[in-house]
């Protein structure tokens, strides 16, 4: 189903069709975080992101729970902007020899995977709260939360340390 297929009419089939998209995106993501917990150096990203993985299994759960409390099946759309930022980010992980810049260019690659989900949960709450769905709402935001502290530890550890050891 394409974004402007005809089978979204209202803003609740967009809403459906969006939280279709990030169940997609966030399962990717559990796909995805293993080879970089595998490549990471720096023990605090590496934590990071295994931490991160525990956080990302429990994303997919809490979509689950949205789709069951808005009686919607909980289905998957492709979603090629989360498909071509992992690519992007497998492809200039596999270039960089030097570990450190290589924790550099991981972190950059990890922000942009939080970034877009960041704006998917920003929109989806928006939405679920013009539905009246303030209960979808609640538990989206505890996952945009978690995707918002693990941005703000990622710029806290680039420009901490990672960067200047990269450099
Ligand atoms: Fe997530
Ligand atoms: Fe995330």
């Amino acid at each position: 189903m394409g974004f402007f297929s005809k089978d979204i009419k209202t803003l609740d089939d967009l809403f459906v069709h969006t939280l279709r998209d990030i169940y997609y995106a966030e399962k990717q993501i559990v796909g995805a975080l293993p080879k970089m917990i595998e490549k990471a150096t720096a023990p605090e990203l590496k934590a990071g992101f295994e931490k991160h993985l525990r956080e990302t299994e429990g994303h997919v759960q809490r979509v689950e729970k949205v789709f069951d409390m808005h009686g919607v099946e909980a289905e998957e759309v492709d979603c090629p902007a989360i498909d071509g930022i992992l690519e992007e980010a497998d492809e200039v992980s596999g270039e960089v020899e030097d570990k450190n810049v290589l924790d550099a260019a991981l972190i950059a690659s990890a922000q942009a995977v939080e970034h877009y989900e960041m704006t998917r949960y920003g929109t989806l709450i928006a939405w679920a709260k013009q539905l009246g769905r303030e209960d979808c709402a609640s538990v989206l935001a505890q996952n945009l939360r978690e995707e918002e502290a693990t941005d703000k530890k990622l710029t806290d550890l680039a420009e901490s340390r990672v960067n200047r050891e990269a450099a």
